[in-house]
């Protein structure tokens, strides 16, 4: 996937899967943007990995819930490198409960960031790309956006309106070089998994046909692919890659 003088932001980049699509995008040859929420140090840390790899990386803090820090982290990047090839909208977070328990603000926030957060950071890369006439946007949705999951109603609800996102914003901007897929992760082995007890983590590699829970390089690879211009024929999608579950 020759990726050269291609400029990528991955949101949520400082760790998890962000950080292994920004790490693989490098690897192929692209300037990569570890934007991140708080953790300076761990972006920090993603940059180093990715120069020791011989690639090109910086660390933008901005919460992308948030409209005026979206626009100027989208400038910051235009004042640095003129152009902007590939955003992948990877940032989440989950606030977990039955339906009865979630608190309005668990709701909001987590909207906020999944859903709200992908709207805001699209809307703000569509023109340069369009200058461009050419773009690559993937979104993370999630499993439980197309299947549900008890304990995650405001998380698979905002993941399957990113799904509907995809689909629409597909069609607008296709005729003008810009594909727009989803990735679909299944169980990915990172931060946001790690409180889950062993017992489950047992189960659930009983359920998935792949005999195991996925890593980031998992997401990475088909991210790869997506964003190359190999897949110019590609738009619209929403792709699994859980191991079979789905
Ligand atoms: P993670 O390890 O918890 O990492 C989350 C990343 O998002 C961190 O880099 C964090 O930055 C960043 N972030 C959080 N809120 C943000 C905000 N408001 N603005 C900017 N960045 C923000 O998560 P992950 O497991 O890699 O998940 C990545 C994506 O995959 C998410 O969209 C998640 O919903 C989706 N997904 C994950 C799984 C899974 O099994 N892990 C499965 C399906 C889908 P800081 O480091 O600064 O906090």
């Amino acid at each position: 996937m020759d990726l050269k003088g291609k400029v990528a932001l991955i949101t949520g980049a400082s760790r998890g899967i962000g950080k292994g699509i920004a790490k693989m995008l490098a690897e192929e040859g692209a300037k990569v943007v570890v934007n991140y929420a708080s953790n300076h140090q761990a972006a920090e840390e993603t940059v180093a990995e990715i120069k020791e790899i011989g690639g090109e990386a910086i660390a933008i803090q901005a919460d992308i819930s948030q409209e005026q820090q979206v626009k100027s982290l989208v400038q910051v990047i235009l004042d640095k490198w003129e152009r902007i090839d590939i955003l992948v909208n990877n940032a989440g977070i989950t606030r977990d409960g039955l339906l009865l328990r979630i608190k309005e603000t668990d709701w909001d926030t987590v909207l906020d960031i999944n859903l709200k957060g992908t709207f805001l950071c699209s809307k703000a890369v569509l023109k340069p790309m369009m200058r461009q006439r050419f773009g690559r946007i993937i979104n993370i949705t999630s499993v439980v956006g197309i299947a549900g999951n008890a304990g995650q109603t405001n998380y698979s609800a905002a993941k399957a309106g990113i799904i509907g996102f995809t689909k629409s914003l597909a069609k607008e901007v296709a005729s003008r070089g810009i594909t727009v897929n989803a990735i679909a992760p299944g169980y990915i082995a990172t931060d946001m998994t790690a409180g889950l007890s062993e017992k489950v983590i047992k189960d659930l590699e009983q359920q998935i046909p792949a005999g195991r829970v996925g890593e980031p390089e998992d997401i990475a690879v088909l991210a790869a692919f997506l964003v190359s211009p190999a897949a110019s024929y590609l738009t619209g999608q929403i792709i699994a890659v859980d191991g079979g579950l789905t």
